[in-house]
């Protein structure tokens, strides 16, 4: 199928200036080829109001944003399709407040409850591996001004962060947050992050020995010496991607994210590492576009808690 996005915004506004039009790139993107109906496979349905598809054959009713983030949206897909070129086309993401500033909106929580849609549907799921050359290692994310009682390791969160290397740069990155460094969580993160027959770069930290197990080649650097960058000398792209992370949340939000909802801001980081190489970010709001109509909706109540809820919720 032939990628086909707006190159600009003048070329967005004219191509989305309806919601019909909006409706129509939905429906090429989530059937592309061509719709089919969920009960009986019939192919031809008629048109009717308010952008629902009925089947000829058996009149079943569908709709091309059922089970997508759009469904039940009470605002125009043009302001969704607007939202989304506005998080794509900034080179370091969007902030609710500045979605609600662009888009006009009357609430900010609507801003902050679109942004996180889009940032759930920004890693696909069944997404490819990780291979070739791969770096592993784990860091804390967090506020770096908490007190000296403790306060401070609340606030920090450990992500696993794997890059691809590529000649002396990197490849596709991938990332997660992890509740502690043990070897079940690490071993099992990198399975899932990363193509059996890899070669996986670590540390010397035990928790990834044994990675030959699940077919892995492992490559471990051991620290020499007690020099402060020795571990950014060690595995150079998995840091380069970590500080890169911290001043992304720094920057663009200010801090202001909860540990519960730092998956979110993760896979938004990934989606814009990922292809940040793109020439047109006209891809990227079709590659969103294409993703949103691919995923299931995600109510209200899932986004405030997060994936797992039961993490605290202070700021960092
Ligand atoms: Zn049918």
């Amino acid at each position: 199928m032939i990628e086909d996005y707006p190159r600009n915004v003048i070329e967005l506004e004219d191509r989305f200036a309806t919601e019909e039009a909006c409706r129509e790139y939905l429906a090429q993107l989530r059937w592309p080829r061509g719709f089919v109906c969920n009960r009986c496979g019939a192919t031809e349905v008629w048109k009717a109001t308010r952008g629902r598809l009925v089947c000829r054959v058996c009149r079943y009713q569908a709709s091309v944003t059922a089970g997508t983030i759009f469904q039940n949206t009470h605002k125009p897909l043009r302001l969704w399709f607007r939202a989304i070129w506005h998080i794509t086309s900034q080179k370091n993401g969007a902030s609710a407040a500045s979605l609600q500033q662009i888009l006009g909106l009357g609430s900010y929580q609507t801003a902050w409850t679109w942004l996180h849609k889009l940032r759930r549907v920004m890693v696909r799921p069944g997404r490819d591996r990780l291979h070739g050359r791969v770096e592993v290692d784990e860091t804390y994310v967090g506020s770096e001004d908490g007190d000296t009682d403790g306060r401070q390791m609340e606030n920090k969160v450990l992500v696993a962060i794997a890059t691809e290397e590529d000649g002396r740069g990197i490849g596709r990155i991938r990332m997660a947050r992890i509740p502690n460094a043990t070897k079940d969580v690490l071993q099992r993160f990198t399975q899932e992050v990363i193509e059996p027959g890899s070669i996986v770069h670590t540390d010397g930290l035990a928790s990834y020995r044994g990675l030959e197990t699940p077919g892995y080649q492992h490559e471990v650097s051991v620290l020499q010496g007690q020099e402060k960058d020795a571990a950014l000398r060690l595995l150079p792209r998995v840091h380069r991607v970590a500080s890169l992370l911290k001043r992304w949340l720094l920057g663009t939000h200010q801090g202001a994210v909860s540990p519960q909802h730092l998956d979110y801001y993760l896979d938004e980081f990934t989606f814009r590492f990922n292809r940040r190489k793109s020439r047109s970010r006209g891809k990227l709001f079709y590659r969103l576009v294409q993703q949103a109509v691919q995923v299931g909706p995600v109510p209200y109540r899932d986004l405030v808690g997060g994936k797992d809820a039961s993490s605290d919720d202070h700021k960092m």
